[in-house]
């Protein structure tokens, strides 16, 4: 039998391990003829998905639940080659989509079926219902930093909706996006229900134009502009998950080796490469110097490699070494004091962790996000000083607070969709509690009955039970008609 030649007419990319250059994966490129194709596939299984109601759709995506914690070991494996992140946190991303995929099926039911609202005076002869129905195909787009997590906490939510979903991943981690897809393939073959197509960012341009009927982006604020302005042509609505510049604060009466300890963790785990990592820190006079002197224990014992013993794993995005040495630099030529590390931590594709005093106001590092393991600490009056100088940002993602007394108080004056109070990056681990920013952080909530919500389209209907004896909506009404409700309005809403 002859073999069929390769297609060389077909463009393709290659994913590399960012540690050693390696080779992990070549796929397609994806054009907007592939992308249009892969939505009128989805629109006809969307018909099917969405049809199946409730009780069915749990138990398939239940069995895609346990594919994905039996199988976590092959996946984070390929999450570790492709991204580069130590297996350790591979499994924290894996882990928590699980629970997340969990709890949308189970309680997707609870918050999207059919319910009877009251219908108020006015209707009282009608029954009124509210639910929340599929919006049909969702065109999913990723970054490489979460590429399980965070296109997950999309795809889980509108797959536990109703929907069928387009994933475009990230180019950096597009493997994982297509494993993600043949899981699910694997245990609901029926229909391409949630597929992948890959390519760069024209790819993903060309799924927004492709008629989805939601785009959920994650990833920068700069190319949200971009979706946000593709989408309005054929106004498909879009759900931006945006980056951050999140602040710890640390007030007077904290436990201070905890707050230490988190703002280690929450700016240097995964290399500072996450949304809501910790950027910046504010921690008031009385224990500024405590807090610093633990952080710098703390942080000149992390590692960076692809060792067995390395802490943070390289930088994935080969640009983005060069953003995290500019803030760098920029810190130092300031007048900043590096404190761990310093000028000296980049050496690509790793850099080392850095924590920096003494960072004056304006400095980079402190205004545009770094996505990498520095951590900023500024000495502040006290913690309304903190809470101002957190807010004054065009972000607004997330945040943490350490404080005895005034935890919840400084948390809700935080401008940002999310805040942990005496520990860090928590919010997302709550599959109840809605994930989205404000500001460039992006706008709309996955997670949680919002994020079910963000899914769906809500469906009102009224039925009439019985007649009222005198019609209304008819020009037939009495004369009298009209006045005399007016009336009763006066009497019910108007009093003092
Ligand atoms: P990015 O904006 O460079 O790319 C994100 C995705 O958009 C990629 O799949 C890319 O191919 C695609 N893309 C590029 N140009 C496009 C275009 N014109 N139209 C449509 N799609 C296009 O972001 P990144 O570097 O992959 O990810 C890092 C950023 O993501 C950071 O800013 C981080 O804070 C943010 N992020 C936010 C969240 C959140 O939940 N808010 C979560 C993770 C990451």
């Amino acid at each position: 039998m002859a073999i069929a030649p390769p297609d060389l007419t077909t463009p393709t990319l290659e994913s590399r391990n960012p540690a050693t250059g390696e080779v992990v994966a070549t796929l397609p490129v994806d054009g907007p003829s592939e992308v249009a194709a892969a939505v009128a596939a989805a629109r006809r299984a969307a018909a099917w998905w969405g049809g199946l109601g409730f009780e069915q759709r749990a138990r398939r995506l239940n069995a895609f639940k346990r594919r994905l914690a039996r199988d976590s070991a092959a996946l984070c494996d390929l999450v570790h080659r492709e991204n580069g992140k130590p297996l350790a946190d591979a499994y924290t991303e894996a882990v928590l989509t699980v629970d997340h995929l969990a709890w949308a099926a189970r309680n997707a039911p609870k918050v999207l079926r059919r319910r009877a609202v009251w219908p108020n005076a006015l209707a009282l002869n009608h029954a009124a219902t509210v639910e929340y129905q599929p919006l049909g195909v969702v065109g999913v787009i990723g970054p490489w930093n979460y590429p399980v997590y965070t296109p997950m906490g999309s795809i889980a939510y509108a797959l536990a909706a109703g929907n069928a979903v387009v994933f475009k991943p990230s180019e950096y981690t597009p493997a994982v996006g297509r494993w993600l897809a043949d899981a699910f393939a694997d245990v609901v073959p029926e229909h391409p229900v949630f597929t992948v197509v890959t390519g760069y960012g024209d790819t993903g341009a060309a799924l927004c134009r492709a008629g989805v009927d939601k785009l959920a982006f994650t990833g920068s604020a700069a190319t949200g502009r971009k979706v946000m302005a593709a989408c309005a042509e054929r106004l498909t609505p879009v759900l931006l998950e945006l980056g951050g510049k999140d602040a710890l604060i640390v007030d007077d009466d904290a436990d201070v080796d905890a707050a230490a300890t988190a703002a280690v963790w929450g700016g240097l785990q995964n290399a500072g490469q996450a949304c809501i990592a910790v950027e910046r820190v504010y921690v008031t006079e009385p224990v500024y110097d405590r807090f610093v002197e633990r952080v710098v224990d703390l942080a000149s014992r992390v590692r960076a490699g692809s060792g067995r013993d390395a802490h943070i794993g390289p930088i994935t995005m080969p640009g983005q070494v060069d953003v995290i040495e500019r803030h760098l630099r920029d810190a130092l030529d300031r007048g900043a004091r590096a404190v761990v590390g310093g000028a000296d931590a980049v050496h690509r594709p790793y850099v080392d962790p850095v924590v920096l005093v003494d960072v004056p106001d304006g400095a980079l590092i402190l205004r545009e996000e770094t996505f990498g393991p520095t951590l900023p600490i500024v000495k502040v009056r006290d913690a309304d000083e903190a809470v101002t100088r957190a807010n004054d940002t065009a972000y607004g993602l997330a945040g943490a607070v350490f404080a005895r007394r005034r935890g919840t108080e400084i948390a809700r004056r935080l401008r940002a969709g999310m805040t942990s109070v005496n520990s860090v990056l928590t919010f997302a681990t709550v599959p109840r509690l809605p994930f989205g920013g404000v500001g460039e952080s992006g706008f709309g909530r996955i997670h949680g009955p919002d994020g079910l919500r963000e899914f769906s389209r809500a469906k009102a209907i009224t039925r009439q039970r019985f007649p009222l004896p005198v019609e209304l909506q008819s020009f037939a009404r009495p004369a009298w008609a009209l006045p005399a409700l007016a009336r009763a309005t006066r009497l019910r809403h108007g009093r003092r």
